[in-house]
């Protein structure tokens, strides 16, 4: 998102600016109560296997601003990572999903769960001294959390040995919007990688663009032939669905599969026998 955003934004009119500027410190404040409440809040998305069965979940953080509703988590995230509160969200996105991870094994249902990691904060020996620690505390094995980490933040980062030190504490690692940056995957071989999830855009391209597709073929042969653990997200019709499952890939997520939901949600689709549900007949939250 920063990609997008940032050039443009050098030839938007100086008042307009400045209008956002103050926009943007207003909703820091708000962001800045929310965490002192614990009030960001956590969706999780179904990850899938090639049967529809429910193996994993994508906790993403939400936040309800008390008047304007839902903020999308590109802006709010930002918006943390730029006010110095990023290290704060990702604890209590962190802690939710804990709990509610060790709920669902309690019941029996032996899923894992993906947090989004800002790359930053593999820089902030806090980060790791609080996933540690946290560890340590859970009923869950380590192996039941995955840290998904931006592809490009990563490479940028110079990251690989906190990533190795967060492997060795039992945790998996993704390298999560995989091909929507510019890396090669000879820089991508010398990290510590236990899953890719490819980026929504290029799964978007597949049913129309041959190119894409042989892209995606090769760096799912490669993968594969690494070890790693194939992921595509933002799957949201059958067709892609069906191609994806004829090239091999491991695991989907996506509309089609489920959209993000609260826990009870998740708790309700792995308790009634995980059969597939149609994305348009799924169980909305207000029903559970
Ligand atoms: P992401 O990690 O790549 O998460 C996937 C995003 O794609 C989510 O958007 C999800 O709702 C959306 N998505 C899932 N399936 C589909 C689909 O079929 N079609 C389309 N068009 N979109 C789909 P969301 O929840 O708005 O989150 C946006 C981004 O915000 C995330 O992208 C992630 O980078 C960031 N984010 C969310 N929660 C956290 C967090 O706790 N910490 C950090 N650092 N970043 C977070
Ligand atoms: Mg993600
Ligand atoms: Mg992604
Ligand atoms: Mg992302």
């Amino acid at each position: 998102a920063r990609a997008r955003t940032t050039p443009g934004l050098m030839w938007v009119d100086r008042g307009e600016r400045n209008g956002q500027a103050v926009d943007d410190l207003r909703l820091i404040a708000n962001l800045t109560d929310a965490l002192d409440r614990g009030g960001i809040d956590v969706a999780y998305q179904p990850i899938v296997e090639r049967h529809g069965r429910t193996v994993a979940v994508e906790a993403l953080a939400r936040w309800e601003h008390p008047t304007r509703g839902a903020i999308p988590p590109d802006q709010f995230i930002e918006l943390a990572r730029r006010s110095g509160n990023i290290l704060r969200l990702t604890r209590q996105v962190f802690d939710t999903t804990l709990s509610d991870l060790d709920r669902w094994h309690a019941q029996g249902h032996d899923i894992w769960a993906q947090v989004n990691i800002d790359a930053s904060l593999l820089r902030d020996p806090g980060f790791f001294n609080f996933v540690a620690e946290r560890i340590e505390r859970a009923a869950v094995p380590p192996s039941a959390l995955v840290l998904e980490v931006t592809e490009a933040e990563a490479l940028a980062l110079d990251s690989e040995r906190v990533l190795f030190e967060l492997r060795e504490l039992g945790l998996r690692i993704s390298m999560d919007d995989f091909g929507a940056g510019y890396s090669s995957l000879t820089r991508i071989r010398k990290m510590p990688i236990d899953q890719l999830k490819v980026d929504k855009a290029f799964v978007g391209d597949i049913a129309h663009d041959e190119q894409s597709r042989i892209i995606l073929i090769a760096t799912l042969r490669i993968a594969g032939a690494l070890g790693i653990q194939s992921v595509c997200e933002g799957v949201e019709t059958a067709a892609q669905a069906d191609l994806l499952r004829d090239f091999g890939v491991h695991l989907q997520q996506g509309y089609l599969h489920g959209r993000p939901v609260p826990a009870h949600a998740i708790t309700r689709l792995l308790t009634d026998g995980q059969t597939a549900v149609p994305a348009e007949s799924a169980p909305t939250p207000t029903m559970v």
